[in-house]
């Protein structure tokens, strides 16, 4: 216990210094029409490496954020960072890239959120159209009318809406009905095992869900050709998993995008 302790503390106290010091970065998956091999966009995922523990997933320390105050001011960090690498690609040739951008509940419901990101939208020239945002299910417990007319305003704003991990977390289908989602991203449970009938049910049900909600879809952590084969024959996805590529830092993208352009294959 002890040293789960001391493993927190050493954490908490070098994500004080981290914003400073360049201790995070940024990395980018990228999300793919499963029919033709598209590029529908990247997802951007938060990267800390700790002078002393070195890499730590964001699964350990974005909690730690969310509890000590820090989330909103690495949010904003994020989404600057996130807005500049959009401007870099072109200039470096690649077109816009939609990018999915992953926002703590208590950022997106706070009042002054979108504020903060018309000033970003202003100084970076990217604006709202290029730029969906993960919330989980955890949001409904942040529910409150305040919270629809916030995500409304992002709405108005050109910003697309997905709900992450979808199945496994507390959902309510009445709240979700009235949120203004434009895409549902189903979680990686639910695709790891297409090959058995019991879990592909589940799936099937999932996806029939989502057409009548006219949500487009993401189904996450695609590892195999036997998940691809299945999810092709069911539509229209977009896809994002190890099958496809690993979150790629900056310029590692670009030279997967480029070999990308020039082969739409993928083993
Ligand atoms: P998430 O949003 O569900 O992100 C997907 C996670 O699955 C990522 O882990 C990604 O690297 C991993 N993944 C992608 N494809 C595969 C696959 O085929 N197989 C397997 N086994 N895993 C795959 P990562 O980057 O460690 O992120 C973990 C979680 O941390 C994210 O889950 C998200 O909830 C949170 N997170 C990451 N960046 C940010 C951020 O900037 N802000 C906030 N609020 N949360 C973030
Ligand atoms: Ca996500
Ligand atoms: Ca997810």
């Amino acid at each position: 216990m002890e040293q789960t302790y001391s493993r927190r503390t050493t954490i908490e106290n070098g994500l004080r210094v981290a914003l400073e010091q360049n201790h995070f970065f940024l990395v980018f998956q990228p999300q793919i029409h499963v029919q033709t091999n598209e590029i529908a966009g990247v997802e951007v995922l938060l990267r800390y490496c700790h002078p002393v523990l070195g890499m730590i997933s964001p699964a350990e320390f974005i909690p730690l954020c969310e509890n000590n105050g820090m989330i909103d001011e690495v949010t904003h960090w994020v989404i600057k960072k996130a807005l500049n690498q959009q401007n870099k690609w072109i200039e470096e040739g690649l077109p816009r890239m939609k990018m999915a951008i992953n926002i703590s509940p208590s950022t997106i419901v706070n009042s002054g959120f979108a504020d903060v990101l018309n000033k970003f939208f202003k100084e970076s020239n990217v604006f709202g159209e290029f730029i969906e945002f993960e919330i989980t299910e955890d949001v409904f417990f942040e529910y409150s009318s305040q919270t629809l007319q916030t995500l409304n305003e992002l709405k108005n704003m050109g910003i697309k809406l997905a709900l992450d991990d979808f199945g496994s977390g507390y959902s309510s289908l009445r709240q979700m009905k009235e949120l203004p989602l434009h895409k549902i991203k189903i979680d990686k449970v639910f695709i790891d095992h297409v090959e058995l009938d019991r879990d592909r049910a589940f799936l099937d049900s999932i996806l029939d869900l989502t057409k009548k909600l006219e949500s487009s879809v993401v189904c996450e952590g695609v590892e195999s050709k036997v998940q691809v084969d299945y999810l092709i024959s069911k539509g229209d996805l977009i896809a994002q998993g190890y099958y496809y590529s690993k979150p790629l830092t900056s310029s590692e993208f670009k030279i997967w995008y480029g070999r990308h352009l020039q082969n739409r294959v993928f083993s």
